[in-house]
């Protein structure tokens, strides 16, 4: 490896670094695109330009929507409070059964570098504020990819007393993860199954970067939720899913994970794809995630379905109740439990 690593210049410019071959490797996400002149790397919105890679979608802002943060889903920060959410074109991965697809996968010829609306960070800070959010989610495609603009975002937002919440693949470097977790409060990250395999011949990626950065972001004081997207005869046996939840509660039992149910979708839909998740298949998931010791476990996707309230892991009072994203009461006092004094672990102020 020679030459400098070049680190973000606070707008345009990716961390990355120019190899032996004259290459440069990209070093924002666990692909590595190892880059030449004018290509950009696998998720379609970072180019190489001269001696260094560049966002193509700084600022350029494809979705923006005002959220319950429970649609993230984080249950466990600011329950019923709005979260400011926005995206831009492009992903690094590249799941069968994105429900995203139409604004993340983006081919390489694509025009991003004109796409969505021009924003600054302190536009997205003062959407946020005149809309009565309590937080700025960096969401609905892989934040990773939009890093620059969203690390400035975090920067404006601590500024102005907001938090920022990252959904996401959790495929960042451990660089990024480091500089971001100090202007992060928490991250959901999707544990979208527990094999390599699944990961390769599904996502186009890999499981172990995945399972680092949940570790990681825990280390680096990041509040943590996990969702896992339960796709029956590729990820809901008994086996998997009893592994996944002995790792999430060997790093804390108090990690809440959130089960959620599949539909057919983009590339995994039509007579050859797995039917919808069943009602039955996610009380049997929440049930293994109990019974491996995790505090809070829910089944999500499926209103009505239960398993949508927090519970107090100690005495097992009700003590915040919703309906899907809504939050319909709740009897937490200063993050703790009213009947018995126990804390509850989140972000609750
Ligand atoms: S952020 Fe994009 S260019 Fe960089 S390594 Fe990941 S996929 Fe490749």
């Amino acid at each position: 490896m020679t030459g400098t690593v070049s680190k973000s210049d606070g707008r345009r410019a990716s961390l990355s670094v120019v190899l032996d071959d004259g290459t440069i490797e990209c070093q924002v996400c666990g692909h590595g695109c190892r880059l030449r002149e004018g290509k950009r790397g696998l998720c379609g919105v970072r180019v190489r330009r001269g001696d260094r890679l560049e966002s193509l979608v700084y600022g350029r802002i494809i979705a923006e929507h005002i959220d319950p943060i429970e649609k993230k889903p984080l249950f466990h920060v600011l329950p019923g409070s709005l979260s400011y959410s926005i995206a831009t074109y492009g992903c690094n991965f590249r799941c069968l059964h994105c429900q995203n697809a139409s604004i993340s996968q983006v081919s390489r010829d694509m025009d991003v570098e004109s796409s969505g609306i021009l924003r600054k960070p302190e536009d997205i800070v003062r959407l946020a504020l005149d809309n009565t959010c309590r937080s700025v989610s960096y969401t609905y495609v892989e934040p990773t990819i939009f890093y620059e603009f969203a690390y400035d975002c975090c920067v404006a937002a601590v500024d102005r007393g907001l938090k920022n919440v990252f959904v996401s693949n959790g495929y960042m470097t451990e660089t990024i993860a480091k500089e971001l977790a100090p202007v992060l409060t928490a991250i959901n990250i999707d544990l979208k199954a527990f094999t390599d395999d699944f990961y390769r011949k599904v996502c186009g990626a890999r499981l172990q970067p995945v399972l680092d950065n949940i570790v990681r972001f825990r280390e680096l004081g990041v509040w943590v939720e996990v969702t896992t997207l339960i796709i029956p005869g590729l990820n809901d046996s008994t086996g998997e899913l009893t592994q996944i939840a002995s790792f999430l509660a060997g790093i804390d039992p108090s990690i809440p994970w959130h089960v959620t149910g599949y539909y057919p979708t983009y590339k995994m839909s039509g007579t050859t794809a797995p039917p919808p998740t069943s009602e039955k298949s996610l009380r049997m998931a929440r049930q293994i995630g109990l019974d491996r010791g995790l505090h809070h476990v829910y089944a999500g996707n499926r209103p009505g379905s239960g398993g949508e309230d927090t519970s107090c892991p100690h005495c097992g009072a009700i003590l915040i109740s919703r309906q899907g994203f809504r939050v319909s009461s709740s009897r937490l006092k200063n993050g703790k439990c009213p009947d018995c004094a126990r804390d509850i672990a989140g972000i609750w102020s």
